[in-house]
């Protein structure tokens, strides 16, 4: 009775029936739900490019990607870390270390089934719930060995995950909800709408976008080898190990593989919309002083990867039209234990209707209607908006602080992110300068105070390739990065 009660939980997580799911009817556009998004930034944080990492790179270590584990908490259903994994310390130990006993009724999504060391300590914290992604738990990230789920220590760690976990209040389980349909696809047909794309493809011959659908496809194959177990025997064997034995059977197993399948596609789509193409990144062609340190740069493995976060926030939208979604991060003044390094989060949101509000609330038309009382603008709440409302740390006025924005900042957000006392802006900026109906996009462009770093061609890379073309990839980074800032 025990096993079945376990298998229905189970299967209810997985047809997403036990939590709050977004009925379509909600919106027309399909949406991710919640605990898809959390799950999606769980392994995306598993690619936070480390310093560590950077650095090992650097000096051409064997291995390119060193793996990891990522870590989401969620308190109300809002995010309050994005952790991950550095050499050190594990996700969970990371979340301990930063949190306490703030985790208390937090739940938390791994990107793989914590280890004994972690669990124990988390479930004494009080969460409420552990959800991971059920592929390589991190037992195997230990171990060297060919198959690592099968060393005594990793048998024994299991043994005791399970022990912890059926002598906890927190449920432990994996939470994969089918996407809506049509959910990739629409991902892919507005990934080429975003400044992004567009931007690149404006320079390419007949403002092609093959480029995306090409980085596309080597992002799949990147992460379905990350993220996947391509050998369906070796995954059940794991899912044996890990306790989740009642997976194994199909269509249970089919359906979970299929899930997991769509999830990382829809990951590998979103990837691509900020994508590594020749000498494009984010720039800034302010006048700043190069001294003062809250205007420099991140490396741009680091902004990208930040920029994508936002471009996974604005799948959550309630905007029929423009998906918009923002992250604020800050910088600590020395390097902390999160795999992260210096940085932090602070905060994130999406376009939506006030919080609470039913869909017939508001009124959801556009510039089209010649109405203007009907139209959405003076409803919805900006991405940027949300993130400042349900941030979860103080903006510091000696720390350097940024957001990140899908499109460019509007004339009413603007002023606030400057208020609020955010360092840097990154952004897209096609509407700079634009002024629309019930929207004007004029501020960002006279904006001082706040260094702007939008989506271009490296304004300086011609003679930082010029002088010193013997030099790996990664110095000629470094050196852009000086002459940005230091010429
Ligand atoms: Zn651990
Ligand atoms: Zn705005």
């Amino acid at each position: 009775i025990a096993q079945r009660g376990q298998l229905e939980r189970i299967l209810c997580c997985l047809s997403g029936y036990s939590v709050g799911t977004d009925s379509l009817s909600k919106s027309q556009i399909p949406r991710l739900s919640k605990v898809n998004l959390f799950t999606l930034f769980s392994l995306w944080m598993e690619l936070f490019p480390s310093a560590e990492q950077q650095k090992k790179s650097q000096v051409k270590m064997s291995r390119l990607t060193v793996k990891k584990s990522g870590l989401v908490v969620v308190k109300n259903m809002t995010i309050i870390g994005l952790h991950c994994s550095s050499t050190d310390l594990h996700a969970g130990q990371i979340a301990l270390i930063k949190h306490g006993s703030r985790l208390k009724n937090c739940d938390l999504y791994f990107s793989r089934k914590p280890c004994s060391t972690c669990l124990k300590m988390i479930v004494n914290a009080g969460v409420n719930r552990i959800s991971y992604w059920p592929a390589d738990p991190e037992i195997s990230l230990q171990n060297e060995a060919s198959n690592p789920m099968t060393t005594d220590d990793a048998k024994l760690d299991a043994k005791a995950v399970e022990r912890l976990k059926s002598n906890s209040r927190a449920r432990v389980c994996v939470l994969l909800q089918p996407l809506v349909c049509y959910m990739v696809q629409f991902i892919e047909e507005t990934s080429t709408n975003f400044d992004f794309i567009q931007k690149i493809a404006k320079s390419q011959p007949d403002f092609n976008t093959d480029f995306y659908t090409a980085c596309r496809q080597e992002k799949i194959k990147e992460y379905e080898s990350l993220f996947l177990i391509s050998n369906e025997e070796t995954h059940k064997q794991i899912l044996m190990t890990i306790g989740l034995e009642n997976l194994c059977e199909n269509p249970y197993f089919s359906n979970l593989r299929q899930n997991m399948k769509d999830l990382v596609l829809v990951l590998a789509t979103v990837a691509a919309s900020v994508p590594v193409f020749g000498c494009f990144g984010f720039y800034s062609t302010d006048s700043q002083p190069a001294n003062e340190t809250h205007h420099q740069g991140l490396p741009q493995e680091i902004a990208r990867h930040c920029m994508i976060q936002a471009r996974l926030l604005a799948y959550r939208t309630e905007d029929h039209k423009t998906g918009v979604g923002a992250i604020i991060w800050a910088e600590e003044k020395s390097r902390s234990c999160d795999g992260t390094g210096a940085m932090y989060f602070v905060g994130c949101g999406y376009n939506a209707f006030p919080v609470g509000s039913e869909y017939a609330d508001f009124p959801h038309m556009d510039d089209k209607q010649k109405d203007r009382e009907i139209r959405k603008f003076r409803y919805i709440i900006h991405a940027e908006q949300n993130a400042l409302t349900f941030r979860c740390r103080e903006i510091k006025p000696d720390e350097k602080s940024m957001i990140f924005v899908t499109k460019c900042p509007c004339d009413e957000c603007v002023p606030l992110i400057k208020g609020a006392g955010i360092k840097q802006i990154y952004a897209g900026d096609v509407d700079a300068g634009k002024k629309k109906a019930d929207i004007s996009y004029m501020k960002f462009g006279e904006l001082e105070g706040v260094t702007k770093f939008t989506w271009q061609l490296n304004p300086f890379h011609t003679n930082a390739l010029e002088f010193h073309d013997p030099m790996t990839r990664e110095s000629k980074w470094f050196f852009i990065f000086i002459n940005v800032f230091y010429d």
